[in-house]
């Protein structure tokens, strides 16, 4: 087969020269002008459709920019032949209805919500580098989170290089449908880049996300979730789903390792296996409810219950997913009647 009619399959990998905050394609290293040639970390549909732009994100180190700001460089290929051709199918799977993301397929989904994270990331780092800036928790000095986001960015570009993930999954993705108040608004999102957990809401769709850890939290939340999707939540169950999520991802002690098999000349698609590395024998450690409760007590802070109030019962935090007896709760407003 002539070399000409292989596709590229070839990963670029920013963090070997620590190139992330070079002028170059934050997906294939091409050197670009930064100033012309860079891609929305939110696309633009999703700015127009939630009115975003001029809406404030509050960065890490308490600055704030707004939602249309948020930009990494991208070379015109990439942005029109990759990021350009996922936005289109998110955009066009969402036009009618936001419920029309579960028609999407899983590595789609990943990408959409992965791409964000990482724009994140990037635009956290660049803030970094300004000369007034002084991080109390750099992240540039993050070791295990470079580590981490090093691995992430492998099965990330899937966006640019035709690519499986064999018999895995990189990510957990939960999609929950909530019942929203008059005063809620048409848009959230909320991450935790230590976790690798991100969060949106589009309407009246949620979807949270731990994007690495080979689709474990799904598996241990199976059921909690399957009870969760059985019925639209009050955003106070929302709140705790997700509390629970970004607590799981917490406990996480083994980190997904990727590696792609050797190409062979006439490949068309770069084959990923993983490796989980939990020498410990334990993917998660223990569960700690006063730990669980401060998380939960963070999540909850728009209904301002306190953590008292959350353990009174120390061996069983309050929830609003279950009842008493361990079955889910429907709950039509808040405070419960
Ligand atoms: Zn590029």
């Amino acid at each position: 087969m002539a070399a000409s009619s292989s596709p590229d399959l070839t990963l670029y990998d920013p963090f070997a020269r620590m190139q992330l905050l070079a002028p170059v394609c934050f997906l294939c290293g091409t050197p670009v002008d930064p100033a012309r040639d860079n891609v929305p970390v939110f696309a633009p549909w999703l700015l127009e459709r939630y009115g975003l732009a001029d809406k404030e994100i509050r960065l890490l180190d308490q600055s704030t920019t707004t939602f249309g700001e948020l930009m990494i460089p991208c070379c015109p290929r990439c942005h029109q032949q990759h990021v350009g051709a996922l936005e289109d199918r998110v955009e066009a799977a969402t036009a009618d209805d936001p419920a029309g993301l579960r028609q999407l397929d899983e590595q789609t989904m990943f990408l959409w919500l992965g791409k964000m994270f990482y724009g994140i990331f990037v635009s956290e780092l660049v803030r970094e580098q300004e000369p007034l800036i002084k991080p109390r928790y750099p992240l540039a000095e993050n070791r295990q989170l470079f580590s981490r986001f090093r691995s992430f960015f492998q099965v990330l570009q899937a966006l640019r290089v035709r690519m499986e993930y064999d018999d895995f999954t990189p990510g957990s993705v939960f999609i929950l449908d909530v019942n929203l108040g008059p005063d809620e608004p048409e848009f959230a999102y909320d991450d935790d880049l230590a976790t690798m957990v991100f969060s949106i809401r589009l309407g009246r769709v949620a979807i949270i996300s731990c994007l690495l850890d080979n689709d474990m939290l799904r598996h241990v939340m199976q059921r909690v979730y399957e009870d969760a999707r059985a019925r639209p939540l009050h955003p106070v169950q929302l709140a705790e789903f997700k509390a629970r999520v970004y607590y799981g991802a917490y406990l996480i002690s083994a980190i997904p390792e990727f590696f792609p098999r050797p190409v062979k000349p006439g490949d068309q698609v770069l084959v990923m296996d993983t490796f989980l590395d939990d020498v410990t024998g334990s993917v998660f450690n223990p569960w700690d409810n006063m730990a669980y409760a401060q998380t939960l007590e963070e999540l909850w802070l728009p209904w301002k219950i306190d953590l008292r109030t959350i353990l009174q019962n120390p061996r069983e935090p309050l929830s609003y997913l279950y009842d008493a007896d361990g079955y889910p709760r429907t709950i039509a407003e808040f405070p419960v009647a």
